[in-house]
This record gives structure tokens, sequence and C-alpha cells, in this order.
């Protein structure tokens, strides 16, 4: 049986918000057995919010949590992190409404967790194991779920663009897979979309930096992690969206074309349909692995 786990210490770093550009504290703190992934914003009191399906409030770029009108953004690729290192337990404390974007990536979340430590609480970990398939298609979108004895996720996409035709990418999501082949894939987006967003005084904190930038002819960044780095992302976005259903999901995720919004709208399906999953507890598959290489700048960390 596999027990939960939470960190070792709190962690704390400071980076910029995508959307404000305004600088964020971020801290990762232990927290008890079943108490989840909160988020806590520390600029306007001590209110809560839990990173689950019910407190989904919207969709802008990014993923948007609420709870009693206190909200937080761009939560996925910190979720991801945590999910994939498997920390069930957990407070986030923000000093504004941003996740800080970092480097576009999940990577120095990953960093951040890594130098905490993880420890195990006395408590059993539940798994969501789907036994029926679940799926969603919006036109040519489409998400579903199947029976798998791993975690695995298949995604492909489709741009027209000379540079990101079609990609299409199958992985088991292990703590050490989700290390080495997703974490560091970063965000993307399009020049054109950049122009648009900053004139809607969005991305206002985007750069090079923190994001791929694909203009009519080639990516506007120095070099890519991955060839297929376009896919590796969406599989990292994907992983953080459906950590809100609250439980490490059993299964094979399958995605073509998705984003924030389908991938959000099917975490919320996946507990409405409870006669395609059930709850079970260990699947031994979950070990303590040793920090590795990561391909992207460590966080500078703050006391
Ligand atoms: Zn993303």
């Amino acid at each position: 049986m596999d027990s939960q786990r939470t960190l070792r210490r709190r962690i704390s770093c400071v980076g910029i918000g995508l959307h404000s550009g305004n600088k964020v504290r971020l801290s990762l703190k232990p927290a008890p057995a079943d108490f989840g992934i909160r988020f806590r914003r520390t600029d306007i009191g001590d209110h809560e919010v839990p990173a689950t399906v019910q407190h989904l409030a919207g969709i802008q770029w990014a993923t948007l949590l609420a709870c009693n009108e206190v909200s937080v953004e761009t939560v996925e690729h910190l979720l991801a992190a945590l999910v994939s290192m498997n920390i069930d337990n957990v407070l986030i404390e923000l000093s504004s409404p941003e996740v800080p974007i970092m480097d576009g990536s999940a990577a120095p979340f990953i960093y951040l967790i890594q130098e905490a430590g993880v420890k195990t609480v006395a408590a059993p970990r539940r798994y969501l194991k789907i036994v029926r398939p679940i799926a969603i298609s919006r036109g040519d979108k489409r998400i579903a779920l199947y029976p798998s004895e791993h975690f695995k996720v298949t995604y492909s996409i489709s741009y027209d663009h000379p540079l990101l035709r079609h990609q299409s990418l199958t992985i088991r999501i292990t703590e050490d897979s989700f290390i080495d082949e997703i974490a560091p894939a970063r965000t993307f987006t399009f020049l054109k979309d950049v122009e648009m967003l900053r004139q809607n005084g969005l991305a206002l904190g985007g750069s090079l930096d923190n994001a791929i930038v694909l203009g009519e002819t080639g990516v506007l960044n120095n070099a890519l992690r991955f060839d297929d780095e376009f896919v590796r992302h969406k599989i990292l976005d994907a992983v953080g969206d459906l950590a809100l259903v609250g439980y490490p999901v059993i299964g094979h995720l399958v995605v073509h074309r998705a984003g924030h919004a389908l991938h959000t709208e099917f975490a919320a399906r996946i507990l409405s349909e409870t006669h395609a999953w059930r709850l079970v507890a260990g699947v031994a598959d979950a070990v303590l692995s040793p920090a590795l290489g990561i391909k992207a700048p460590a966080p500078e960390l703050a006391g």
C-alpha cells in the first residue's frame, strides 16, 4: 500500500506573473494527511482555494481557480509537478493571484520540490482507477480515458504553421519520466497572439525567457529543448489540469488538439461518471527517486 506524501520542509522562490508582469512570491509548505493541494493568497488574508474541479473558475489562456471570490491562476504547471512527484498534501502560498511563470515549464517547480525533500505521512494514498472508457469530443478536439494498468498519456496536436504541423507522443508518466521528458518542456505561443494579448493588457510578463515564441517562419528563441517540445508541453498541461480530479489517475489519457478548457471540463466529467472508475489503494509504482538532472536553470530560492 502506498502512503500519502508531503514536503519535508517549507521552500520559497520569487518569480513574475505572466499576465501582470508583477513579482510574486511562491512558498510550498508541508501539510497533513488528507489536506490535499490548496492555495493561499498571503496578500488578502487567509482564504484557501483547494485545487479541485469544484473550484474551477474559468479558463483564460491558463487555468483559474477561485473560492469565496479569491482567485489563483496559471496553476497547471505547478500542479503537474506536484502530482507527478506524488505530493498529495501541500499548502501553496502566493503573494499575488498568479503562480509565477518561471521559465514557462515545470522544471523549476521540480527543483523546488527536490530541494524541499519529500516525506510520507501515515495515511494511505487512494488512486482513481478507470474501469470503463470516458470521452468528450468538441468538433475535432477529443479527450478520453481508457482502462490501463498505469497512468499513460497520448497527446496529438496539429497546427497550420510551417514548424508545427503534427506532433504526437505517448508516454507513461512516472516521477522519472516526468522529470526527464515532460517537465522541461516550455509553454509556446504564436507571435501574432502575443501582439493581441499585449494590446489587451495581458502577457505583460511574457518574454523569450518564459515561452517559446513562433514567428511566421521560425522559433524566435535560440533553441528548443526537445524537437517535439510543443506536444510535450501539452502533456504537461494535461497532467496539471487532470490533477484537479483530486486523486492520482490510473488509466490511459488520449487527447487530440485540446486545451485547458477541454482538459478541465473532462476532469469534472470524470468525477461525475462514477460507474467508470473506482478508488483503489496502492499500485506499488510510486518510489522515491533521487534528484535527476534538469535541463533548465534552477530558480533562486527565497528565505
Ligand atoms: Zn502550459
